[in-house]
């Protein structure tokens, strides 16, 4: 046991992310040598960087098809589109998320149906079921990379014949029992923003086996009529049913974007250990911590650990606003997704107040007591061996004063 160390204080950012690699930055300074920027400023039978970037997410993930484009909620957008969803329908989802999901969803003119949430942080099945009948679509936000048992989930879906979308931004990597994240439903969402599992600034992924899914995600995403230049393209006849029918809702990535990604995407998964191995770290020490919660993961889950959430359970707003202070004031930085008013982001359904929801009372305490912590590949283990200590104390402190909910 290392002793506690009152005056330690950490100094790395909560908000860095590693440089781009040299050899991505090589292939984007080539790419704007050549002044080709635009996916479809190509030659002849010349592969781009993103019909390529494409192939390569498409076998990394085992689906059919990939489709790169402008950004996570962009990807979702399209992939309602593409199944179907029209203005006034509703669309199950997730209490627990970030805003963009929702946003997706208020996007096309539907209407989010919430899903509550479960103290290991993931959709409450028994809640979906129950709600079932009233939507034909899920979207699944596999929520700081958290998977529900997908097994139940897809019995549950299937079961009710509802689609099922998935929102796989914090689970590019991750897996459930060997399946790859986004690979159950119809559709798999990916980003590839700052903060995700790839860096290209902006970006998105959207895959799926399915030929007529595909080829109107293609068209939306502004392809025109030269959706033979794709990196994985569908057969014509799928293109044929539809093409006169689907309107040019532009969104596509660009070569400049692909080309800083496919490096890093051979890389991927060595990051994502990187990622898990600096999870363990801090949940190893935060572990046993009197008063907070540590999410117990499955051992059907491999997760990519890009950020790490635990519970202060029915603690009193005032004790958790003073761990937050005193963390800060010893430069950690944790983030509470329960506050009564959001700041920097919103992740909890009450506080999207253009889609309608009753409450949810069981959700509500789990959602009141989620802090949550970004884990940058630029933090050593020892960094976050640091971290955990301080959290530790200052959790330990303010709980020996009394932050038990009496009563
Ligand atoms: C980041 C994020 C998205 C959307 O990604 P953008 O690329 O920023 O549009 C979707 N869902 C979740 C849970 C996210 O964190």
């Amino acid at each position: 046991m290392t002793a506690p160390r009152a005056s330690e204080r950490f100094t790395g950012s909560f908000t860095q992310q590693e440089p781009i690699p040299e050899d991505a930055i090589e292939a984007a300074v080539a790419v704007m040598r050549s002044g080709r920027l635009h996916r479809y400023n190509t030659e002849g039978a010349e592969i781009g960087e993103v019909p390529a970037l494409e192939r390569e997410f498409a076998a990394y993930t085992g689906a059919k098809y990939a489709l790169a484009v402008a950004s996570g909620g962009y990807a979702m957008g399209a992939a309602l589109r593409a199944v179907g969803v029209r203005p006034g329908d509703k669309v199950l989802t997730n209490a627990f998320t970030l805003a963009p999901v929702p946003g997706a969803i208020a996007g096309v003119g539907a209407v989010p149906v919430f899903v509550g949430v479960t103290e290991a942080l993931t959709i409450d099945l028994a809640d979906l079921e129950a709600k079932a009948d009233q939507a034909r679509v899920l979207m699944l936000s596999h929520m700081r990379g958290h998977l529900a048992d997908m097994d139940r989930l897809m019995e549950i879906c299937d079961a009710a014949g509802i689609t099922v979308i998935e929102d796989c931004a914090h689970t590019m990597g991750a897996a459930w029992r060997g399946r790859k994240s986004g690979r159950d439903g119809l559709i798999g969402c990916y980003s590839v923003q700052t903060y995700k599992h790839l860096n290209a600034g902006e970006g998105g992924f959207l895959i799926t086996d399915d030929d007529e899914v595909m080829a109107r995600a293609i068209l939306l995403s502004g392809s025109y009529m030269l959706y033979g230049r794709h990196g994985t393209v569908p057969p014509e006849e799928a293109f044929a049913r539809i093409k006169y029918a689907t309107p040019n809702v532009s969104g596509r990535m660009d070569n400049l974007r692909a080309a800083i990604l496919r490096p890093q995407l051979a890389r991927l998964e060595a990051q994502c250990a990187a990622w898990s191995a600096r999870y363990r770290e801090v949940e190893a020490g935060l572990r046993g911590t009197p008063g907070l919660t540590v999410i117990e993961r499955p051992e059907e889950e491999s997760f990519v650990g890009s950020s790490i959430q635990f519970l202060l359970l029915d603690w009193p707003a005032p004790q958790v606003d003073e761990v937050l202070a005193r963390c800060a004031a010893r430069g950690v930085q944790l983030k509470w997704f329960g506050g009564a008013e959001p700041a920097g982001y919103t992740s909890r359904y009450d506080s999207w107040h253009y889609a309608p929801s009753a409450p949810m009372p069981a959700s509500d305490r789990v959602l009141r007591g989620i802090i949550d912590m970004r884990l940058p590949l630029t933090f050593t283990l020892d960094d976050c061996a640091m971290i955990a200590r301080i959290i530790r104390a200052e959790v330990g402190a303010v709980w020996q004063t009394g932050a038990r909910v009496t009563g």
